[in-house]
């Protein structure tokens, strides 16, 4: 199974429910990230790929729901044509990244709202306001700002142990 092409926000992307393979993987940017939510609940996380024009490669954006959307009767909807924009409402494409706490030192191992892709953006500050981000460090309570929306682990410097944990 190779995906559901769907329309996002205007933008064509091809959609792969729990399972699905790319048809096409020689021509995706980035594939070995495909791995980058394999141990994130698949109740709150999809796949998509953008397909962009030629020469550029299509790439894999994961996407992220901060609401309480029912992932499985999306991919229902998907599967019989019904899907619109609501069903996005609450998704944000996703990095995973290690950020520093300025105060404490923590290393905190997150996903954050992935700033430099183009998808889910025409809404931006609508999208941004409805998001309930990761404000504070973990360990010290310190405001971060990082549009942090999922803990995999945070290590405080002083003991180096590893906490693994979640919003
Ligand atoms: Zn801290």
């Amino acid at each position: 199974m190779n995906g559901y092409e769907i329309k996002i926000d205007g933008t064509s992307v091809t959609y792969l429910p729990p399972g699905a393979e790319p048809a096409d993987s020689a021509n995706i940017y980035g594939r070995e990230r495909l791995r980058l939510i394999d141990d994130m609940d698949p109740a709150r996380t999809r796949q998509v790929i953008e397909h962009w024009h030629r020469p550029m490669p299509s790439i894999v954006a994961h996407l992220f729901w901060t609401d309480d959307t029912d992932l499985e009767q999306l991919d229902l909807k998907v599967a019989a044509g019904q899907v619109t924009d609501r069903d996005f409402f609450g998704a944000i494409p996703v990095e995973r990244m290690d950020i520093k706490c300025r105060r404490c030192g923590t290393h905190i191992d997150l996903l954050k709202w992935q700033l430099t892709n183009p998808l889910l953006k025409s809404d931006f500050i609508e999208r941004d306001k409805r998001q309930n981000y990761l404000k504070e460090c973990p360990h010290c309570g310190n405001d971060i700002h990082a549009k942090a929306v999922y803990v995999f682990s945070w290590t405080p410097p002083e003991d180096g142990g590893t906490v693994r944990g979640s919003v």
